[in-house]
């Protein structure tokens, strides 16, 4: 951190923020110029919150060197992350990983098509939600423990890796030996309790960005689950909320880059909630791979106009061999 003092501060004013700072676990290196005092304060600490010194007397700027979350940081593993899903689907490698299928899991029959369907266009992970955070209590909540079943089963009858959404502690147990891959939706992203409990697995964990979440608190998201143990965690951007309504949300393609600078762990992009428009999901696809993304989550449904959730961005089956052949290009 590094501590600017005001023009003309006294002598007594900086002994107190250096007293303060040291206190804190910080070693001082100061530099004292014509105008303005200069505190640079080195530690390991990444605890602290920079507001304690910015009220001190005589502190004009408190600037904030290093990221305070350290697992999670591109200094950990400077040659990246690669994690496997299931049996060997390698996300952070060379291949772009595309994860599709229905937003939920709704009967055998729908989601043994749409796997069937995906599998045969080069998608390596089947998605499909069986317990479903609604905006709306009266919404459509999922069809729970059964649906898992179905997803497996769907998913080992065509070679693809599982990933499915958990939403609280208690499902863990419970989703254990049908997935391969815990998702952590968007409105679940700060539920900290239950990262904690997926730093304690021994799967993967796929973290989506909160809708209204930064960057950094993505990062420090990733750092609960990481901070319990369990290093394989797939970030996702999905989108954030904005002013612009035309969208559902607003997906953040730079998102992509800055987070490969920031952290070693794997990015991919979920345009289907990203847009929220099946006509705006292949374009999104295709810029998040330009953009270097490692993988891709696309909704895809066998009915989708029929679809008990999320139709209007789930892809038609012929929409997404169609993009699949442009991915490759
Ligand atoms: C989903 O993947 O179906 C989902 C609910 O996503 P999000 O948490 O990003 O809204
Ligand atoms: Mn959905």
């Amino acid at each position: 951190m590094v501590v600017v003092m005001q023009e003309g501060a006294t002598e007594d004013a900086v002994q107190v923020v250096i007293n303060r700072l040291m206190g804190m676990g910080f070693d001082i290196h100061r530099s004292t110029g014509a105008r303005h005092t200069v505190l640079g304060a080195v530690g390991a600490k990444v605890d602290f919150d920079t507001r304690d010194i910015e009220l001190l007397e005589g502190v004009e700027e408190v600037l904030r060197i290093t990221a305070p979350y350290k697992l999670a940081s591109r200094h950990f593993r400077p040659e990246g992350t690669i994690v496997t899903v299931g049996q060997g689907v390698a996300i952070g490698g060379d291949e772009v990983v595309v994860m599709a299928g229905p937003c939920s899991v709704e009967n055998a029959e729908q989601i043994n098509t749409i796997a069937a369907s995906v599998a045969a266009n080069g998608a390596r992970i089947l998605r499909g939600g069986a317990f479903k955070p609604r905006s709306s209590p009266y919404s459509f909540q999922g069809i729970g423990q059964v649906g898992l079943e179905m997803l497996r089963r769907a998913a080992d009858k065509h070679n693809l890796a599982v990933v499915s959404e958990v939403m609280e502690q208690t499902q863990i147990a419970k989703m254990l030996d049908y997935v391969d891959m815990f998702q952590v939706g968007a409105r679940n992203m700060q539920n900290y309790n239950l990262l904690r409990d997926l730093g304690k697995v021994a799967k993967p964990v796929l973290l989506k960005r909160g809708i209204s979440a930064t960057i950094e608190e993505l990062l420090l998201s990733a750092e609960y689950i990481m901070a319990g143990g369990n290093y394989n965690v797939v970030l996702c951007e999905r989108g954030i909320r904005t002013f612009e309504s035309y969208t559902r949300n607003t997906l953040d393609i730079s998102a992509i880059p800055v987070i490969q600078k920031l952290s070693h762990l794997p990015i991919v992009v979920d345009p289907s909630h990203g847009t929220g428009r099946r006509d705006k999901v292949g374009p999104m696809a295709r810029a998040a791979v330009a953009a270097g993304a490692d993988g891709l989550l696309i909704e895809v449904h066998n009915d989708p106009e029929k679809a008990l959730s999320d139709g209007a961005q789930s892809l038609f089956p012929e929409q997404f061999e169609k993009l699949m052949k442009e991915l490759r290009m």
